[in-house]
């Protein structure tokens, strides 16, 4: 959740500013004469404009090592995902029919997978170990004769954590598999050249290293072409692989976006290592603090924590004037909190607990001073107001305690109603849980004051839902909330 006017941007993994650099040969692309011509046309403006292109695609090819023929220029890694799986795949499916992945793919590589298993394919997902890499002989014990295509990303988008690609693409290449990686979170962070690796396939996107969005790139390694089918079809641009008009100006910021990464690799992942180990160290004498991905190799401008006793999504919303990422599932379709933490091993409470920090050429030693003040300062709040926090079995004569759900659930509450006269004079509440539950503690613990103990259910949940916004998928937090305060109201007919 991001505030608009954030003044510290720390999730460059989500997107990256442009650099201004970028922005202006963007700018004068758009408004010179390539901005006009097609660049399939053969006149003068059409020429310009596909010249530019050219240009752009060796700076692309200049970053990660290639050819300037092996880069395809698509509308991002989404889309580079789906031609390298889905096109793989289709155009083998004659040869043999499985496929080897991951559990910590983004799902723009999952996804796809999971339509091929719709096709017919058969998928195995390998496990990382808890440092969160994948071991090659784990993938190596995942091949078989039919295995056709294997994919694994070369960084992982919420932890950092790098792969062994050059150890998985040699297993791949000695059995004739073709291997793909999704290497967002890699280009223009670490220096490669992909050439020179058994990669047949790779993508990557301009937007997460200072480019603008809707626009990347599919490495096709020479003489893999033939062995994808495209998605689209057209005006045969891109060699037929991807037809459409070329966006001239997204080009020309992506390779300005490539050759500013390629000036910066020398000196910015030592800049980054050094600000993430501060931040690292000043979290510390929170107490409880894990570093996720940690024993693996990891990129430098990625921090990603579990911090015990808060839930993310409620110190995310706490951090207003600080943009990070969280893996809580409060506000996301999915119930559950991070695949990619789940898989790593962590519990439930952990992974709905993780914050990723994330840095990029923008930050600086006083970014990560204010960010690390607002998240102590925020994460002493929400502990504080934990059930945790509290010792249990302490209720005065005259007080009604409720509790319901517990710790390593995803709510935890407790109601203590003061009562006089048979009414309840005061209420305090202890609670953990996401924004939606903490909010909806408050607003009970308002209604409750004044009812007569033996009615101090304001209503049903679902009224409460309706009330406070909270969508109907959300209700069991609210259905836990209520057993606390129906715990009062037994106590009350018991005393
Ligand atoms: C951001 C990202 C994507 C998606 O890239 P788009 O250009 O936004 O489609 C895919 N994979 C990984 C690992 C990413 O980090």
């Amino acid at each position: 959740m991001m505030d608009t006017a954030a003044p510290i941007y720390l999730d460059y993994a989500a997107t990256t500013p442009l650099d201004p650099a970028v922005i202006a040969a963007m700018t004068d692309s758009l408004a010179a004469e390539g901005g006009r011509g097609n660049p399939a046309s053969l006149h003068g403006w059409g020429r310009r404009a596909a010249a530019r292109i050219e240009t752009a695609r060796a700076e692309v090819a200049a970053l990660i090592g290639s050819a300037a023929e092996e880069v395809v220029f698509t509308s991002g890694a989404t889309e580079s995902d789906n031609l390298a799986l889905l096109g793989a795949a289709r155009a083998a499916a004659d040869r043999g029919r499985h496929l080897v992945s991951t559990r910590i793919e983004h799902k723009a590589g999952l996804d796809p997978c999971k339509r091929l298993q719709k096709e017919g394919f058969a998928l195995t997902l390998v496990a990382p170990d808890r440092s969160g890499r994948i071991d090659p002989q784990a993938l190596a014990a995942a091949l078989r004769p039919e295995t056709i295509l294997v994919s694994v990303m070369w960084v992982n988008n919420e932890t950092g954590v790098i792969q062994d690609v050059a150890a998985i693409g040699a297993l791949c290449r000695e059995r004739g598999i073709l291997f793909h990686t999704d290497a967002a979170q890699a280009v223009g962070k670490v220096p490669m050249a992909v050439r020179e690796l058994p990669i047949d396939l790779m993508s990557f996107t301009a937007h997460k290293f200072y480019g603008p969005k809707g626009i990347g790139a599919l490495y096709v390694r020479a003489g893999v072409r033939a062995r994808l089918q495209p998605l689209l079809y057209g005006g045969g641009q891109e060699r037929g692989l991807r037809p459409g008009t070329l966006p001239t100006h997204q080009i020309v910021g992506f390779g300005t976006a490539c050759t500013l990464a390629r000036a910066a690799l020398g000196h910015e992942p030592r800049r980054l290592a050094a600000l993430s180990e501060q931040l690292w160290v000043q979290l510390g004498p929170l107490g409880g603090v894990h570093l996720n991905g940690a024993g693996a190799p990891r990129v430098p401008g990625i921090l990603n924590v579990s911090i015990e006793g808060v839930e993310g999504e409620s110190l995310v919303t706490g951090l207003s004037d600080l943009a990070v990422s969280t893996g809580s599932a409060c506000n996301s379709a999915s119930a559950e909190p991070s695949y990619v933490l789940r898989a790593l091993g962590r519990d439930t409470e952990l992974a709905q607990s993780s914050l990723r920090f994330s840095l990029g050429r923008f930050s600086q030693p006083a970014d990560i001073e204010a960010a690390v003040a607002a998240v102590r300062r925020e994460v002493t709040r929400l502990r504080a107001l934990s059930p945790a926090a509290e010792p249990q079995g302490t209720a005065s004569e005259a007080q009604l305690v409720g509790e319901s759900g517990g710790p390593g659930r995803e709510v935890w509450v407790r109601f203590r109603l003061q009562v006089e006269a048979e009414r309840v004079v005061r209420v305090t509440y202890r609670v953990y849980g996401c924004p939606h539950t903490i909010a909806a503690a408050a607003w009970l613990a308002e209604r409750v004051r004044g009812r007569a103990v033996a009615d101090v259910v304001p209503g049903t949940p679902q009224q409460w839902a309706t009330a406070l916004g909270i969508p109907a998928e959300k209700l069991g937090r609210l259905l836990t909330l209520e057993d606390a305060l129906r715990e009062c109201q037994r106590r009350a007919a018991a005393v």
